[in-house]
């Protein structure tokens, strides 16, 4: 029996800034103390901070510590664990996450877990823990005491919709493929997160990877697929080796693999790893991906519901998708109608990055205000600058600016106004930055990412970047706006997918707000935030 546990964010950002050396030290001066016995270490996944470096929670007492290096060890040991008293320049007194599931815990804010409800809680290499937190509860029930139609029937009415930036209603893609007379179908987990700023999915998938496989077994099940893929982003290393430790322990348990919970159910999974093409995200390029093609995105119709991979009816969903079912098919469509709005049940998961003091991974129920999100639960913008805009959503999201602060942040009222809630990634952006510098740099990552496929991404998003590059370096012209704006309105038209379709997105939603800065680039070669270089202008002047 242990008197103290000290839980350990183990996810891919803290080992890198030394997690790792730091319970190395911890076991040692645990030991020279002699109070091994006493003290268990438990490893987990993300405690949704992100810039406080190495962290760890002392329990029972529930203390955060953050910026933990080898030399604090001494002291959070002589004070903390044997006197009793907190080591405050380490103490995270405003923090961020805890145990909540649906039970609101005050300092979440307005956070809700139910995605995240064991990441940062359990050890994701334990399928023992997870089933104490009623893992595979949900997958039991369903094999043994509902039918494949009632389990669909209940993803429909609690009305989830995909996690991946459609929000395509989760059961109604299950129906389709349901529907589909195969002698095989598939499940595909969609990990191959590639939007910059986004990286709920890794934290999911280090953190509680069985939330994936339960939710990945359930969908089989309510379709009538055995075989699933879990195809995951190449660099995300820790996420891969947690999958397929979860993948073998619940293979080892009976939970994947023929007669499921002594059922007739066979499902199993494998995952496939992608070489970090953006497009691979789009879930057609993803199928080519992996059977074995270069990645590059399909004509639809026909969908993958109807024929997919290796011409099969597959269903590929997102991992925050995936990792909704169990709770919904534990709890019912009731309760998880409980968090949400009408037309956007749930919670929804984004990563805070930017200009933000307290930036990392968080649940919010839909229909939170932007103004929530940065102020109360991102602490707001840091050294008393101002907020210019936000872009939610990832890289293609749209635009919000300071009138949009106090909209409820759901898929319909974003859709409203040009925006969407995308891939979860919220960027905000402060005062002292220029929306022009911005979207050309976005427009940079999008030209380097188009797969080349259909001629208006590949040359669009290449001239789109050599128009921006023309205003940000002083060699700009008004008409060159124009431009930018009749290329942006063609592409969104007549690109081959969504890459291509949403790459000017952003660059329209800042040249809506910010028409005057764009306008004095371009007219008078100033940037007033002083973050592009008027190099062009100085050579003219001279000449
Ligand atoms: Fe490829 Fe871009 Fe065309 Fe999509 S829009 S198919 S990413 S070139």
């Amino acid at each position: 029996m242990y008197r103290i546990h000290i839980l350990m964010a183990m996810d891919s950002h803290t080992i890198a800034q030394g997690s790792r050396e730091v319970k190395e030290a911890l076991i040692r001066d645990l030991a020279l103390a002699g109070i091994s016995d006493e003290v268990k270490i438990v490893e987990t996944g993300s405690l949704g901070i992100s810039n406080k470096g190495v962290v760890l929670v002392v329990f029972p007492d529930d203390v955060y510590y953050v910026n933990v290096t080898t030399n604090d060890i001494p002291d959070i040991i002589s004070e903390h664990l044997i006197k009793g008293r907190i080591v405050e320049r380490l103490h995270y007194k405003k923090a961020a996450v805890g145990k909540g599931g649906e039970k609101k815990d005050e300092r979440l804010g307005k956070q809700v877990r139910v995605v995240l409800k064991n990441a940062g809680i359990i050890d994701p290499q334990s399928i023992e823990e997870y089933i104490a937190e009623d893992g595979y509860e949900a997958l039991g029930h369903a094999v043994t005491e509902m039918t494949p139609e009632q389990v669909r029937e209940e993803v429909k009415k609690s009305g989830l919709q995909g996690r991946g930036g459609a929000f395509f209603p989760a059961g109604i893609k299950w129906d389709f493929a349901a529907g589909t007379e195969a002698d095989q179908k598939y499940i595909i987990c969609n990990a191959d997160e590639g939007e910059p700023g986004t990286f709920k999915d890794r934290l999911i998938l280090e953190g509680d990877p069985h939330s994936i496989i339960e939710g990945m077994a359930l969908a089989g099940y309510a379709v009538g697929a055995t075989k699933g893929y879990v195809y995951i982003r190449g660099e995300y290393r820790m996420s891969i080796e947690h999958v397929q430790i979860a993948i073998d322990s619940a293979r080892e348990n009976g939970l994947l693999g023929q007669g499921i919970f002594a059922s007739d159910f066979d499902f199993d999974l494998e995952i496939r790893e992608g070489a970090g093409a953006y497009i691979c995200g789009e879930e057609t390029a993803l199928i080519e991906s992996i059977e074995g093609r270069r990645g590059e995105p399909r004509d639809k119709p026909p969908f993958p519901p109807a024929e997919g991979l290796w011409g099969k009816p597959t269903v590929v969903n997102n991992v925050e998708t995936l990792a909704n079912i169990p709770q919904i098919i534990l709890k019912g469509a009731k309760w998880y109608r409980n968090f949400g709005t009408e037309k956007s049940p749930g919670t929804k998961v984004f990563t805070m990055v930017g200009n933000i003091n307290n930036p990392g991974l968080i649940e919010v129920p839909m229909g939170i205000t932007l103004r929530e999100i940065i102020y109360n639960i991102g602490g707001g913008i840091p050294n008393g600058k101002g907020f210019l805009l936000a872009q939610m959503g990832g890289t293609t999201g749209g635009i919000l600016i300071e009138e949009h602060l106090d909209l409820p942040m759901t898929v319909e009222t974003l859709r409203g106004i040009g925006a969407g809630l995308g891939s979860g990634a919220l960027l905000v952006v402060d005062d002292s930055q220029c929306p022009v510098d911005l979207v050309k740099n976005f427009v940079e990552f999008f030209n380097h990412e188009s797969c080349g496929k259909c001629t208006l991404c590949r040359e669009g998003t290449g001239r789109l970047h050599e128009l921006l590059s023309r205003l940000t370096s002083g060699r700009g012209e008004e008409k060159d706006i124009e431009l930018v704006q009749v290329l942006s309105a063609t592409m969104m038209r007549g690109a081959f997918c969504g890459l291509g379709q949403a790459a000017p997105v952003p660059i329209l939603g800042c040249l809506r707000y910010f028409k005057d800065v764009f306008i004095r680039h371009a007219s008078e070669h100033v940037c007033a935030a002083n973050k592009c270089e008027m190099e062009a202008v100085a050579e003219t002047i001279a000449a």
